[in-house]
């Protein structure tokens, strides 16, 4: 479909293919959570997850923020909502959407359970998250001998599940320390196994623990960016395809003479006859400044048009001095086959940054 203005278009039937390849390297038993935070990265989370839980791809859905999971619970889906970083302040919201907490720290621990027999909950669900290296959210080992006794025989809660995040999965050369952090996360599971008479589910992979660590799917995966299409590694990204295609249009052409300058502070000053396009997509689009000044490009008509200068708070500028177009031709900024990770390689950063940027001002286009 050719477009006529900026647009993101959304293939839930490749969303569908990604998660049912990701899942066929998962024993049959293994539950899948679907990540679904930071708007499921870029692709909006109420149409991600209503097509998710409709089609019944995942047995659960995280988010990181409570704001996101009762956004959810408003489009009334069903499926538990782990909100894999609340705050106190969030803890009348949680229960009243029926979200999950994830307790990660001993203050947030205390506070939910003074909550909790405050309002005379019964076996609410929370998570507790074990830091087995990233150093970012969680207990550490030796806490837990503290934490877990505050847990056992407690009315008030139930311990669903405990997990860890890897903090290089994807990394090849950090092998052993991924190891590691595996390691480690079977000793949480020793202890808490040990404290608690019913069963708990453990979880550690995120996209690259599943294709990288089939060791280490424990009860539950927690998946985001290999839904979406990407698979951190070339010699995997054959199975996937990206989802989202931001697409756009040629506004207006102009012809540029030697020593002419472009755009803002005269980003670019011509050195030769320069035809240029104006695009309207810009840094409030998630097309950061970084791309601007030669790093980043579009695709039109098949040819690459590098941005010159700076790139606009709604528009970028191309050099389409030796490509064959028009006012009015489609233009990609990035699709299946000109992947936003290449584009966010250009400019030193990754996938996740450039399409978790995407603005909500840009029109969703949804195909199955
Ligand atoms: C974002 C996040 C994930 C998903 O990671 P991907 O690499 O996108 O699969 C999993 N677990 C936690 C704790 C996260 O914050």
């Amino acid at each position: 479909m050719k477009t006529e203005e900026t647009v993101l278009e959304i293939d839930l039937s490749a969303l569908e293919k990604n998660i049912k390849y990701l899942r066929s390297r998962l024993k049959p038993e293994t539950r899948f959570l679907a990540v679904v935070k930071a708007s499921s990265y870029g692709n909006n989370s109420l149409e991600i997850a209503s097509y998710i839980e409709r089609k019944n791809l995942a047995n659960y859905f995280a988010v990181a923020f409570t704001s996101e999971g009762i956004a959810l619970r408003e489009r009334e889906l069903k499926l538990p909502i782990l909100v894999l970083h609340p705050q106190a302040v969030n803890f009348e919201d949680i229960i009243k959407y029926n979200l999950e907490p994830t307790l990660y720290s001993k203050r947030i621990l205390t506070q939910f359970l003074d909550f909790a027999k405050d309002k005379h909950l019964e076996h609410y669900p929370v998570h507790i998250k074990c830091n087995t290296g990233l150093n970012r959210l969680g207990f550490d080992l030796e806490e837990m001998d503290d934490v877990l006794p505050l847990l056992k025989n407690n009315p008030h809660i139930s311990v669903k599940t405990a997990y860890s995040h890897l903090a290089a999965s994807e990394d090849m050369n950090e092998r052993e320390f991924t190891k590691n952090q595996i390691a480690l996360f079977v000793k949480f599971q020793k202890k808490i196994d040990a404290t608690f008479d019913y069963k708990v589910i453990y979880h550690q992979c995120n996209t690259s623990g599943i294709l990288n660590y089939p060791e280490a799917q424990f009860d539950m995966v927690r998946c985001g960016i290999g839904m979406y299409g990407f698979a951190n590694d070339a010699s995997l990204q054959p199975n996937m395809t990206p989802i989202a295609a931001l697409k756009s249009v040629i506004s207006q052409i102009h012809q540029l003479k030697t020593g002419d300058s472009l755009g803002y502070n005269r980003g670019y000053i011509a050195d030769r006859p320069t035809h240029t396009a104006t695009i309207p997509v810009g840094h409030a689009d998630g097309i950061n400044r970084i791309y601007g000044k030669g790093k980043g490009y579009v695709f039109i008509n098949g040819e690459k048009a590098p941005i010159l200068g700076n790139v606009c708070m709604d528009m970028i500028l191309v050099d389409i001095t030796s490509i064959d177009c028009k006012e009015g031709d489609e233009v990609i900024v990035f699709d299946r086959n000109h992947t936003a990770e290449a584009l966010a390689e250009s400019a030193g950063t990754i996938s996740y940054e450039l399409i978790t940027s995407m603005a909500h001002r840009i029109k969703r286009i949804y195909k199955e």
